[in-house]
């Protein structure tokens, strides 16, 4: 049995969005710690439950600890697994992720990556002298269906491949083995800051690429001759936001479109993996797009999987606010 959390999270307005005057049309009423109601553009309540909502007042280190902690946890007994942030562009996903920025110093306002970087090496820390272990890290994009190492720009079309001994790889890739939480983080602001240059570049938003961060954790044996290795996926999705058919044109409609697919092909595979708890005859459509081929042996199987769904507040994003968690509950078979 695959098993997949998914958690609502809803940011805080935005003080563009509290002069608009969105305070007085928030769009969600609290319930409980897991359920709550949500009104529509029609002015319909729709009861939603989820594994866990964050409300806006929720701390960053609580998300870490529900969602991604037990994660952490498993990836350094070599259970892989995949943390996802989904919402339309402004929603919190990269806030979720990052923190107000990779360095940020303020603890409370941490991001999951320099949380999960410090719940890793914390788990490591050997209490047996026959084990050593290394952490190896890898930042990629894909943008358009085309995978760039974010370590080395030049490296823009980086193939999937399957390996028998290591399972999905990605062929070529820059890995920087990690010795120290401040290393690794050092190495995770550069692959942001190159993915910014990138971007700069081709005149692209960051909000139309997937970002994925990937922590291999090798643990080697020395008396029994064993090795063992997990490995932990996070993923900032391009912004799932629908582009006004009729406005957009040329490579807008194509971005549109491409991330559109990728997304369908991300739902389509969770909801594969968690229907009918997978009889043996059914498919899984991987290999639909790069993102869910590039996440096989982290989505599904024994792998854990975490989807927060990243919402805003505001009665003026109800529709997309109402698609995001329409995604988590299907994810959820709610
Ligand atoms: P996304 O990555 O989904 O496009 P961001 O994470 O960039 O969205 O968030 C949009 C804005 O909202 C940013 O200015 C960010 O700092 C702010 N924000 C998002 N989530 C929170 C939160 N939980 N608490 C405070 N500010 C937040
Ligand atoms: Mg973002």
């Amino acid at each position: 049995m695959s098993s997949i959390t998914v958690c609502a999270r809803f940011r805080p307005l935005t003080s563009k969005e509290k002069l608009n005057g969105d305070a007085d049309s928030v769009c969600i009423r609290c319930i409980d710690s897991e359920t709550f109601v949500f009104k529509d553009d029609k002015d319909e309540e729709l009861t939603f439950s989820f594994d866990r909502v964050f409300y806006e007042e929720s701390k960053q280190d609580d998300v870490y600890q529900f969602l991604a902690l037990p994660i952490v946890r498993d990836s350094v007994n070599a259970i892989n697994g995949t943390i996802i942030t989904y919402g339309q562009t402004g929603a919190g996903k990269t806030y979720s992720m990052e923190g107000p920025g990779i360095l940020e110093c303020d603890e409370q306002k941490k991001g999951l990556l320099p949380r999960v970087v410090k719940g890793l090496f914390d788990s490591l820390s050997p209490s047996d002298e026959e084990l050593t272990f290394s952490i190896k890290l890898s930042m990629v994009e894909i943008y358009m269906e085309k995978i760039r190492d974010l370590f080395d720009l030049s490296k823009d079309n980086i193939q999937i491949k399957e390996s028998k001994s290591r399972g999905i790889i990605l062929h070529g890739v820059t890995e920087i083995t990690v010795l120290d939480p401040a290393e690794a983080l050092q190495s995770l602001s550069r692959g942001i800051a190159n993915r910014a240059v990138g971007e700069t570049q081709m005149n692209l938003a960051s909000s139309r690429s997937h970002c994925v961060y990937i922590f291999t954790i090798q643990q080697e044996f020395s008396r029994e001759k064993r090795m063992r290795s997990g490995k932990l996926i996070l993923v900032d999705l391009a912004g799932s936001e629908k582009v006004e058919k009729t406005g957009a044109e040329g490579r807008v409609l194509e971005e549109a479109k491409t991330i559109n697919k990728s997304l369908s092909a991300l739902g389509n595979v969770i909801n594969s993996l968690t229907c009918g708890l997978q009889g043996k005859t059914s498919h899984i459509p991987y290999r639909d797009s790069k993102l869910t081929r590039m996440l096989q042996d982290a989505l599904g199987g024994t792998a854990r999987t975490a989807l927060l769904c990243c919402c805003s507040p505001s009665a003026s994003n109800v529709s997309e606010s109402l698609s995001t968690l329409r995604f988590g509950a299907r994810a959820k078979h709610i």
